[in-house]
């Protein structure tokens, strides 16, 4: 595609006519060896060349490139590699980065997976990890060191939507000789341009908004070309979560629909936190696309799209959670998010301050404060916005 096609022709037209049958769609190639000519691949990752032919499915295989080539394309960065899930795409990148001694700063909130990976096994490994509020810009300054490595962030944040400045962190991180990581998941290339903002890395668990119909694991790394041939050969070959040929193309059909479900989701997701905002029940709703939104500026210079995803704090807690449960009958109660059905889940307070979030002091007292007895995750889908708002209305009652 030109470089002057929009996006949301880039997410229709861009997956290329099959070289093979002319398809119109990319073809699912399952097959795990190719026929090679003897010498030509060598055996080992390290003697992988960049366009070298398909080989072994583990190191790369048709479907899965046209995906990575089209992700590599929707966020403008030079090449893309693929992997069996998001936390696959996250671990791969900051165990191919980090080594023992290195120091790397994470936002304290963030998907609880990254926060459990790095608390735990990374730090196992010897690698220095401070947690840091990303949002609070003198917390970086003063978190940065001489060994810092990485700044891994994370915007809008699962699951509280605290927001990053992008542009700034790259500014902070780049000075120090850091490089910064996006976890992007949320916004989706619609609504986030990290590299163009300055990030090294943009990350994607393509299971939500990416696939989009809930049928599909799948994560990516975007950057450039030298550094995603040297992350292939690292973590995709060594550590060995490649992403299958199927889940490639059920997320191939997702990505053509992407922009328009994230125009629906965005609508969607605006009236159901403004009913929320102004139900009796509910005491504070965290949403970037709100005007009270604590960095609405933020949200209005680096969100192009709001996204779907809400939380919100009601009276009730764990008892509500169960009521919601029970009565509910648009809305599923299920972990996820970015799927074509809305759905809920209850993440209680101090469940998460105990397992996942390294909280403590002052910090713990504001996730607190924020947060009341848990956060109500809700998802908002594609069903019609009106019967969306009435289905919480009468499960709220
Ligand atoms: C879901 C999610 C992940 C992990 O992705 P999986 O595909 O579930 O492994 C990482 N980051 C964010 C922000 C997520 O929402």
């Amino acid at each position: 595609m030109t470089e002057r096609s929009s996006l949301r022709t880039r997410a229709v037209a861009g997956e290329p006519v099959d070289p093979t049958y002319r398809a119109i769609g990319t073809p699912v190639v399952q097959a795990t060896s190719f026929v090679v000519e003897p010498g030509e691949v060598g055996f080992s990752a390290a003697d992988m060349q960049e366009e070298q032919p398909y080989f072994y499915g583990r190191w790369g295989s048709p479907t899965v490139r046209v995906l990575e080539q089209r992700l590599a394309d929707l966020d403008d960065g030079e090449d893309a590699v693929c992997f069996a899930s998001g936390m696959a795409a996250v671990s791969g990148l900051l165990l191919h980065l980090l080594r023992a001694g290195d120091h790397a700063i994470v936002s304290d909130v963030c998907y609880a997976g990254v926060a459990e990976l790095c608390a735990g096994a990374l730090r196992r490994l010897g690698v220095e990890i401070t947690f840091a509020d990303l949002s609070d810009l003198d917390e970086v300054r003063g978190a940065l060191r001489p060994g810092t490595r990485l700044v891994y962030a994370e915007t809008p944040v699962n699951p509280t939507l605290r927001l990053a400045d992008v542009e700034a962190l790259a500014d902070l991180a780049h000075r120090a000789g850091a490089a910064l990581a996006v976890d992007s998941t949320i916004a989706t290339p619609f609504g986030l341009r990290p590299l163009a903002l300055g990030a090294d890395y943009v990350l994607h668990s393509l299971t939500k908004y990416a696939c989009g119909h809930g049928d599909a694991l799948g994560g990516v790394v975007v950057g450039r070309r030298a550094a995603m041939a040297a992350l292939r050969q690292d973590a995709l070959v060594h550590l060995g979560a490649a992403m299958s040929p199927s889940s490639a193309s059920l997320i191939l059909r997702g990505l053509v629909t992407l922009p328009l479900r994230m125009r629906a989701h965005e609508e969607g997701a605006r009236a159901v936190a403004e009913f929320l905002e102004r139900h009796p029940r509910v005491r504070r709703v965290l949403y970037p696309g709100l005007a009270s939104h604590p960095q609405a500026e933020l949200a209005r210079r680096q969100l192009e799209n709001a996204s779907g995803l809400l939380a919100f704090v009601a009276d009730g807690g764990d008892a509500l959670a169960r009521r919601l449960a029970e009565r509910l009958r648009l809305v599923l109660y299920a972990v996820s998010l970015g799927k074509h059905r809305s759905l809920v889940y209850f993440l209680p307070t101090e469940d998460l301050l105990r397992t996942s979030f390294p909280l403590q002091g002052e910090k713990a007292a504001r996730f607190r404060a924020l947060a009341g007895e848990g956060l109500f995750r809700l998802s908002v889908g594609l069903e019609a916005p009106e019967e969306i708002v009435a289905d919480l209305e009468q499960a709220l009652r």
